[in-house]
């Protein structure tokens, strides 16, 4: 699952919920590197030390409450990656090869062995290219940043829409264009427009696409 603001967040916790698969939020680690770097002032210029924080850096995804909470060095930071100061740099940092072999690694050990569902932009094409099921979920810009503002204040996190929807073009900007696993559909990944749809509909899209798959994989 792609795009931020796609709804992806909040299906693919319902989509888990239901067929029983552990949720992973793969953006959420490329926020904490981003909140690491800012906190010890390192530019995305600085490899060296770069290298020496992703040698000693912790990042964990834990499920409390039914929350989904990110924890860097073990702090919970779950609030501070979604905040503005992040939301403008993490895109650059996800360029960084270091960075992404790092979290490929993560990534890929924190799905060994599990049923999940992962999310995050280049999940299909490199993490999981032989995924069971891919699903690329799109939306406009301007739908991305209405949902992502409304989002936003239901965490009590202030920004605004202007602000959210120039942030939600230059990330893609960023993304698509970058060397390594740029943001792509994979060829053989489902496409799904979320724009007109609400949540529930988009969910019981999925969970059908699912089903049918496991169905055709137990005849
Ligand atoms: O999904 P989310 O919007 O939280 O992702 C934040 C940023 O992390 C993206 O804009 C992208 O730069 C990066 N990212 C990535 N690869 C992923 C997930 C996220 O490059 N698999």
């Amino acid at each position: 699952m792609d795009l931020p603001g796609s709804g992806k967040g909040t299906i693919t916790k319902q989509v888990g919920e239901k067929l029983g698969l552990i949720n992973i939020d793969t953006g959420a680690t490329f926020r904490a590197v981003t909140l690491a770097m800012l906190k010890q002032n390192i530019k995305a210029t600085e490899t060296e030390k770069i290298e020496e924080l992703l040698e000693n850096i912790s990042i964990e995804l834990r499920k409390e409450e039914n929350e989904q909470k990110v924890f860097l060095n073990g702090e919970d930071v779950s609030l501070q990656i979604r905040e503005k100061p992040v939301n403008d740099f993490v895109s650059k940092v996800s360029t960084l090869k270091i960075v992404r072999d790092k979290l490929l690694k993560l990534q890929r050990k924190i799905a060994e062995g599990k049923n999940v569902i992962m999310e995050g932009r280049d999940i299909g094409t490199t993490v999981f290219p032989n995924a069971n099921v891919k699903i690329y979920l799109d939306a406009t810009p301007e739908e991305r940043a209405r949902r992502r503002v409304l989002q936003n204040n239901e965490k009590g996190i202030k920004t605004t829409y202007e602000e959210v929807l120039e942030n939600v073009k230059t990330r893609d900007k960023i993304d698509s264009s970058r060397e390594i696993a740029p943001l792509k559909k994979a060829e053989d990944a489902i496409y799904i427009d979320s724009t007109n749809m609400s949540i529930l509909e988009v969910v019981e899209k999925i969970c059908k696409i699912i089903e049918e798959h496991r169905k055709e994989e137990k005849d």
